[in-house]
């Protein structure tokens, strides 16, 4: 067994993982990232935001040919569908990007070893090659970046076949039938709208009376209306008690947590997406003594330091928004912190988007949660069939809406469902992250015509003095 000592050994090479060990070798720190998928960028790059976008955006292109184009005057006679094709397409997107880590990492003198990693000793990690040798690293920092994996129900087995995870569902090889999806959050109405618009039909089961729970009632009900349009069925306050899988398909029993009455649905294919769990198997934190808390996440203070010396985690591990940017920020900051430097994360500013058609993207905070805390708010809100860019793109589901502070204007929350609020966004998480009022963006010059515009004339509404409605 060779011995490696490094200044920092990061656990993990997803987006907390990679963005920590780059940004600490460009502050000059000796870094290692081990990461045991033979390939870097963890979840997020290989089974998780980007294979999920690339199909998102393939079944797009497919509805709105089939949907859209003769509006616009364009005859395409009958489409076609070649879904590995579609795949092939998806995983060059993949890899593409992943080959983009290696470079960087080449790039910055980080050292990558594919591999599992064990804590040994709190300054010491065993590496598990993927070729089977064993390597020591030693190092006064270790970082834990390990993320998070699929959770299921009790009594629910995830064959990767009928009844399939988030991973399954981005690789199927033809279109189901019919898709049945436990959970009504991000996962579920992503890749439910990816195989609903390619032809299957799909049901969401969600256990309580709401989509996307925790969003703005607003955007939640929004969503409600815009996924019915589309005909997705949606099963509500339902919970599903037994699965059982066979060559035909998947038969369900689901119950009403209202009434408790009991149904049966049968399906060709079962995606379960009811939320993920921190990934720390393996890693010998019991034996070192590292801290998880009630739900098995790695409890660390403000700066992602561990009970334990010289132990760190960032990440879906630490729990929280269980977001890419947010585990990327939290890297950053670490590493910041490492080398001497102010690294600092405001969780106020976070930005999370659905993908779906009409796209969601929030940032700070929701109007139940400021009537829950009894702060007193002003609310802007402009609708998108009154932006002329939207009409143009024929593209005018859904609002934008702002909540500011009544004390100062200041803004507390936005919450955008429609086209491009995905980018959007990006103008209320630097208004949120500078302490801007709404009065702020309402004295901003927008350009003509953009669905930036809408965002302007929230802030205006948030006045009463919108001007276009
Ligand atoms: P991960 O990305 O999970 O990376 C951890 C890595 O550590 C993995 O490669 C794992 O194999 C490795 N590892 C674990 N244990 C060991 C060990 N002992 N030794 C070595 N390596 C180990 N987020 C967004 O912001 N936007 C999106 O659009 C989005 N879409 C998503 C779609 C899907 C279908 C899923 C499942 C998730 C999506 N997410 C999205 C969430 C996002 O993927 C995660 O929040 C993000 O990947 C977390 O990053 P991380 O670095 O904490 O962990
Ligand atoms: P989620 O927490 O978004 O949604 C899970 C849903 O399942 C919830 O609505 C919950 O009420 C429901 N649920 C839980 N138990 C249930 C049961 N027994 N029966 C029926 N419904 C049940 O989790 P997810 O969709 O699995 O996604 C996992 C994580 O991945 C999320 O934290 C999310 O942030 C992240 N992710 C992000 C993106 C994005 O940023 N665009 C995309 C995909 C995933």
């Amino acid at each position: 067994m060779s011995e490696n000592r490094f200044d920092l050994i990061v656990i993990g090479g997803g987006p907390g993982g990679y963005v920590a060990a780059i940004r600490a070798a460009q502050l000059g720190l000796r870094v290692a990232c081990v990461d045991k998928r033979g390939v870097p960028g963890g979840t997020c790059l290989n089974v998780g935001c980007i294979p999920s976008k690339a199909l998102l955006q393939s079944s797009h292109h497919y509805e709105y040919a089939t949907e859209e184009f003769a509006k616009h005057g364009i005859q395409t006679g009958s489409l076609g569908m070649d879904i590995a094709a579609m795949m092939a397409r998806k995983e060059k997107v993949v890899m593409d990007l992943t080959k983009g880590i290696e470079f960087l990492f080449n790039k910055n003198g980080v050292t990558y070893f594919k591999g599992t990693g064990e804590l040994t000793a709190p300054d010491q990690v065993k590496v598990t090659l993927l070729e089977g040798e064993e390597q020591l690293l030693t190092s006064s920092n270790v970082l834990i970046a390990t993320g998070s994996d699929v959770a299921t129900l009790p009594g629910l087995e995830i064959d990767e076949q009928r009844i399939v995870s988030s991973t399954g569902a981005l690789s199927l090889d033809r279109v189901p039938a019919s898709l049945v999806v436990i959970g009504g959050g991000v996962i579920g109405l992503e890749l439910g709208s990816v195989w609903r618009r390619l032809g299957a039909e799909v049901t969401v089961v969600e256990f309580l009376d709401t989509l996307l729970p925790g969003m703005d009632q607003d955007v939640r009900k929004q969503m409600q209306r815009s996924m019915k349009k589309q005909k997705m069925k949606l099963k509500l306050s339902t919970k599903v008690t037994a699965a059982v899988a066979d060559a035909d398909g998947v038969r369900l029993t689901l119950e009403s947590v209202e009434t408790g009455a009991v149904e049966t649905l049968q399906a060709d294919i079962v995606l379960v997406a009811v939320g993920r769990r921190p990934y720390t198997s393996g890693l010998g934190l019991q034996q070192i003594g590292v801290a998880l808390d009630e739900r098995g996440f790695i409890d660390v203070d403000e700066h992602f330091k561990t009970n334990v010396n010289g132990v760190y985690a960032v990440g879906d591990v630490i729990g929280g928004a269980m977001l890419a940017h947010k585990a990327e920020e939290e890297g950053m900051a670490l590493a910041e912190h490492l080398a001497g430097k102010p690294g600092h994360v405001n969780y106020a500013a976070i930005p999370g988007i659905v993908y779906t058609s009409p796209e969601v993207a929030s940032v700070g905070r929701t109007e139940d949660g400021l009537k829950q805390d009894g702060v007193a708010y002003h609310v802007g809100k402009f609708p998108f069939s009154a932006n002329a860019r939207a009409r143009c793109n024929g593209e005018t589901e859904g609002f934008v809406k702002i909540l500011a502070d009544a004390k100062n204007d200041r803004i507390l929350g936005v919450h955008i469902v429609g086209p491009n609020a995905g980018d959007l966004i990006a103008e209320a998480v630097i208004a949120i992250e500078v302490g801007a009022s709404a009065e702020d963006i309402a004295r901003t010059c927008h350009a003509h015509p953009s669905m930036g515009e809408a965002l302007k004339e929230a802030a205006m509404d948030v006045d009463g003095r919108a001007i276009h409605i």
